[in-house]
């Protein structure tokens, strides 16, 4: 179960920053969980639970925003939305494009006191 390890990495983030910041708590975290990610967003919420027990980071709100793929296509030379790795560029219906985004988990915000 990989979403431990990632729960992890966030908590130690997370935990870092408000200890830099000088803060009680952290009240609040934003993530992006892509969809195009093999991430999944209930296993990562049940994790940051766990992990965060006895750290800076308990009790926080934890927020899973879910970009959408992005990919560039080729042939159109544009950023398009992409709902799978198999999926055509939905202006030309080729498949020729590189994902840029969308695939990816980070910590976007944190709010803390
Ligand atoms: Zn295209």
């Amino acid at each position: 179960m990989h979403e431990l390890a990632l729960s992890q990495g966030i908590v130690d983030l997370v935990c870092q920053q408000a200890a830099a910041d000088g803060a009680r708590r952290v009240r609040r975290v934003r993530i992006a969980v892509g969809v195009l990610s093999s991430v999944e967003p209930d296993a990562i919420e049940f994790c940051f639970d766990v992990v965060s027990r006895g750290t800076l980071a308990e009790g926080a709100r934890l927020e899973i925003a879910r970009p959408p793929g992005r990919a560039r296509c080729v042939p159109c030379d544009a950023v398009v939305t992409v709902a799978g790795r198999d999926q055509p560029c939905p202006l030309c219906s080729e498949r020729r494009w590189v994902l840029v985004g969308g695939d990816d988990l980070r910590v976007l915000e944190l709010e803390v006191e």
